[in-house]
């Protein structure tokens, strides 16, 4: 069966997947990066990864991958297939595409960055199906965005299109792994909602999830933190829909899965700041941590669409 090799390269772990031509999951594996043995030996994981990704293909499906998608967090440069930066991999300029492209037997492969390749399987079969215009925004460890427009993903000219997180909320705000101050990631990502709520609570071991859940059982020093949180991320987000005017605005992330105790309070607050912007649907992403590694078997197929058409 024609299938291709989907990778999202985490900070931590490796999500994969072998994609039939209709998106179907056809496997699924998972393997720690190795991060622990440098950035050179991340590399090597992830051949091997691969490598045995298209045995699995040829020995279960009768032929081995056609292409290959892989997404990497940090910055990248899709066109040249390179992985030009990324900091919790201690990568600089690896160039991934032609490595696994050689360990794959020459099948061409795609590189897209691990936020915007999640963004395009949102758009195309996840929270943002049918919308032309949506950002999409994962509240993780960090904040960023992915820009949809027409079902593709708008990049920028340098590959940092999106960068909401680092949009300044409160200048007065709290300093930011960036090295600005007061951007809506060091306000309302779920590691600062876990770093709050570990301070209010007293319990260094509390995180987002069970600020969260604080909430939700009414606790006032967790309403406290999560209002603070709602409130940045609200500004960031306003800021956002001035400069893009979305139909929709999809929030993903860990701290999403919070569900209405997050977006009741968040859509009121979006709502209270906007003057003339036209509002948008704000809705919870739908494909959850899988959106990477889905978006990576899109950016394969549509290689070799392109391919053909060519
Ligand atoms: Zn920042």
């Amino acid at each position: 069966m024609r299938h291709v090799i989907a990778l999202d390269v985490g900070g931590t772990g490796m999500k994969a997947a072998l994609v039939g031509a209709d998106g179907a999951l056809l496997y699924e594996a998972r393997r720690a990066t190795g991060r622990e043995r440098g950035p050179d030996a991340i590399v090597e994981t992830i051949l091997d990864f691969a490598a045995d990704l298209r045995a699995h293909g040829i020995a279960h499906f009768g032929e081995s991958a056609v292409a290959a998608g892989v997404a990497v967090p940090g910055i990248v440069d899709a066109e040249r297939g390179m992985a030009l930066y990324a900091a919790n991999l201690g990568w600089r300029d690896v160039p991934l595409r032609d490595l696994l492209g050689a360990r794959l037997g020459g099948v061409p492969v795609a590189l897209g960055h691990d936020v915007r390749t999640g963004g395009l399987a949102e758009g195309r079969i996840g929270a943002g199906k049918g919308s032309d215009r949506f950002f999409f925004v994962p509240l993780g460890t960090g904040i960023a965005g992915a820009i949809g427009i027409d079902g593709a993903i708008e990049a920028g000219a340098h590959g940092y299109a999106g960068e909401i997180g680092h949009v300044v909320v409160r200048p007065d705000g709290p300093v930011c792994g960036c090295g600005q101050t007061g951007c809506m990631e060091a306000l309302a990502s779920a590691a600062a909602v876990t770093r709050a709520w570990a301070a209010a609570s007293g319990d260094p071991e509390a995180d987002a999830a069970d600020c969260a859940k604080a909430v939700a059982s009414g606790d006032p020093r967790a309403a406290a933190v999560w209002a603070d949180a709602v409130d940045a991320l609200a500004a960031g987000l306003v800021t956002a829909l001035t400069l893009l005017d979305p139909r929709r605005l999809i929030i993903g992330g860990g701290l999403a899965e919070a569900g209405e105790t997050l977006f009741t309070p968040l859509r009121a607050a979006v709502e209270e700041r906007v003057t003339f912007q036209k509002l948008p649907e704000i809705v919870p992403a739908a494909l959850g941590d899988t959106a990477g590694c889905l978006g990576a078997g899109l950016l394969a197929w549509d290689l070799l669409s392109t391919e053909v058409s060519a």
